[in-house]
């Protein structure tokens, strides 16, 4: 029998179970809050190939990952992306735990019934707006319906969606209580999040951010919140609504630190691994895959990784200042 590998524990004693891997950079919607229009995508030749992103994958899951969240860019872009969720869901129950994706939902209606096939149980759907101008104003496209459509086939197909909305001041801010009874309606939880500084974008963040705290005040006037204990594993906080009777999440990297807690680390579509989203550590894992002794080069990566991980996120959003960091959350896997 052979000796179990060493789980990964970072130098603040956190245990890492979580992967978020990005299976592309590029994405079919042009979020302005995410990337610019004219966004400058990898080289494709850098990115890795399906091979490689299982091999990774598996590498992950030999030393303790649990649950591995494919993301993007928006993984439903990837051409052979069915197939790599076909073999990772044949770890479910054999090492990983769960498997899951985070879509724009665009491309959901011809993808919800392979998904499940294979294993999903659970996926997020981000959906900022309801409203087809702000969604065409958000995202630069046309695409409210399919996205509507995607999430209609996703429960069809029995997967639990979540759907996460960007809180943005000034555009969607009005509509968050109608997106939260929509989702109450359709029974899905809807998870909040304060827009983060990565990447130069066409616009200054600041004009649109918008402080959870203020929400959460708001919500307040209107319905009875009750604080609950469910945890998802990540770092959003929920109440409960009582006249609703759904569950709403709230992800607030500005107005309340969550790293003490991290459990996760991101490894891009061309393998390099990030520590933390608003850090720079990286440790190249392309270069582990692709060398003599991938194995072994693979190990001693993971194991920087963990001597790198930093204590937490140091994101400040401030009119005119640099992002937190140049790269996108396309590109690190939101
Ligand atoms: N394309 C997929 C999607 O939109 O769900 C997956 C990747 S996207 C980068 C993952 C999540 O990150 C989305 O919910 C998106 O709204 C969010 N996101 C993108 N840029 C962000 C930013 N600068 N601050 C906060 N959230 C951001
Ligand atoms: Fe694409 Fe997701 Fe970024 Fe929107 S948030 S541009 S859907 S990667």
């Amino acid at each position: 029998m052979s000796t179990p590998l060493a789980p990964l524990v970072d130098a603040f004693n956190r245990r890492i179970t979580y992967l978020r891997l990005s299976v592309t950079d590029r994405c079919d919607l042009r979020c302005s809050y995410c990337m610019p229009e004219k966004m400058e995508f990898l080289p494709r030749k850098d990115v890795l190939s399906l091979e490689e992103l299982h091999k990774l994958a598996l590498g992950f899951i030999d030393r303790g990952i649990r649950k591995i969240r494919l993301t993007g860019g928006e993984p439903l872009v990837r051409r052979d992306i069915i197939e790599l969720v076909r073999a990772l869901g044949r770890k479910l129950g054999d090492g990983l735990e769960e498997l899951t994706l985070t879509t724009n939902g665009t491309q959901l209606e011809h993808f919800a019934d392979d998904l499940a096939a294979a294993g999903i149980r659970r996926i997020n759907v981000s959906l900022d707006t309801m409203d087809a101008a702000l969604f065409q104003q958000l995202s630069r496209r046309d695409r409210l319906s399919n996205v509507l459509r995607g999430i209609a086939a996703a429960r069809e197909a029995g997967l639990k969606v979540k759907l996460n909305t960007v809180a943005l001041k000034g555009l969607n801010e009005a509509e968050i209580p109608f997106l939260i009874e929509w989702a109450h309606t359709h029974g899905h939880e809807l998870t909040l999040i304060e827009v983060m500084p990565l990447g130069v974008v066409d616009e200054d963040r600041t004009d649109h951010f918008l402080p959870l705290t203020a929400v959460r005040e708001s919500l307040e006037q209107r319905w009875t919140l009750t604080p609950s204990e469910v945890r998802s594993g990540g770092p959003a906080r929920y109440v409960e609504v009582a006249e609703t009777g759904g569950r709403v999440g709230f992800i607030t990297p500005l107005t309340n630190n969550f790293c003490d807690g991290c459990n996760r680390i991101r490894v891009t579509a061309t393998g390099q691994l990030y520590a933390c989203l608003g850090g720079a550590e990286k440790v190249d894992l392309r270069a582990a895959l692709r060398s003599d002794d991938p194995a072994a080069r693979l190990a001693e990566g993971l194991d920087l990784a963990m001597r790198i991980k930093p204590e937490r996120h140091h994101f400040k959003i401030e009119r005119g200042a640099a992002p937190a960091q140049p790269r996108h959350m396309s590109l690190t896997g939101g």
